[in-house]
């Protein structure tokens, strides 16, 4: 049986599916952070400031408020506003969506909701681009950035915009800042905290019993949210089994050798085939 024959046949039989999807997943499915897309939609930016990629670009020092919402204006609409469900993410649902299925995410791109991932079983830990929040965090609230985004697409001229657009909190009157866990004053607001607890609840159900790990596409930028714990899931149960999709393959930690998977072909590529097989095996079923 080769590696993705036991991918599919763990699917077939596993009542329980973790999804953890990092930034390598939306890059398979086609959102462009660095490619000819980025440099088209972002030249002008790219020729003031030097940007050459959407996520440092976020963490540029503005010299003022008016040129970074502009600017984040922009980010947003092109990441965030702008594209559809990514077919990736719509084959990633159907292999799932007769599974007791649970998504947690490092990505902000809103992809898993618009694909049409059921909102109680998706934590998004890291914000969402079309969210935003006080600065300095001086209550626990977030907001839709989404009507600031136009009016700021609107009236931007030369990448600024007049000052009374910026958007400015509610309660102190001071900077806005993108719901996105920069810093310390990330908020994790009564929304993020009922999806941890979700999280916590299908764990404490499924984490011991036969469950297939698909880890898409997350690197190391934050492993302690999603490539360490599936690790430590794997180790403490014989009846995972962890499927690493990611072009880069690196040994893991601890021992689980034999309960993991790695598929560095393109993701695309891969996740078609394993829906082939499972509607193979649902037609052969149908027959029998
Ligand atoms: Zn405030």
């Amino acid at each position: 049986m080769d590696a993705l024959e036991r991918v599919a046949a763990a699917l077939a039989t596993a009542p329980a599916v973790l999804i953890g999807g990092g930034a390598g997943l939306s890059a398979a499915a086609g959102i462009d952070y660095s490619g000819e897309a980025f440099r088209r939609a972002f030249a002008d930016y790219i020729a003031r400031y030097g940007f050459s990629d959407l996520y440092s670009s976020g963490f540029y020092p503005f010299p003022t408020e008016a040129e970074r919402w502009a600017y984040w204006a922009r980010h947003v609409e092109y990441a965030a506003v702008k594209p559809p469900a990514m077919p990736l993410y719509v084959r990633l649902l159907e292999l799932v969506r007769d599974k007791e299925y649970f998504v947690i995410t490092t990505n902000v791109d809103a992809q898993f909701e618009k694909a049409g991932f059921a909102p109680r079983r998706l934590f998004a830990v890291q914000g969402d681009y079309r969210e935003m929040q006080c600065a300095r965090a001086c209550h626990q609230k977030v907001y839709s950035n989404l009507d600031a985004v136009k009016r700021i697409l609107a009236a931007t001229r030369d990448l600024t915009i007049p000052e009374s657009l910026t958007p400015r909190c509610p309660v102190c009157g001071g900077r806005m800042e993108m719901h996105l866990r920069m810093d310390e004053h990330f908020i994790e607001d009564e929304k993020w905290h009922k999806a941890a607890r979700r999280y916590e609840e299908f764990l404490s159900r499924h984490a011991r019993g036969e469950i297939v790990l698909l880890e898409l596409g997350v690197g190391f930028n934050t492993p302690t949210i999603i490539r360490y714990p599936y690790e430590e899931l794997t180790f403490f149960n014989q009846a995972a089994l962890l499927v690493r999709m990611n072009q880069e393959v690196v040994p893991p930690r601890l021992p689980i050798q034999s309960r993991t998977v790695n598929l560095a072909e393109p993701m695309q590529a891969v996740v078609s085939q394993l829906l082939a097989a499972k509607q193979k095996d649902r037609s052969a079923g149908e027959r029998a």
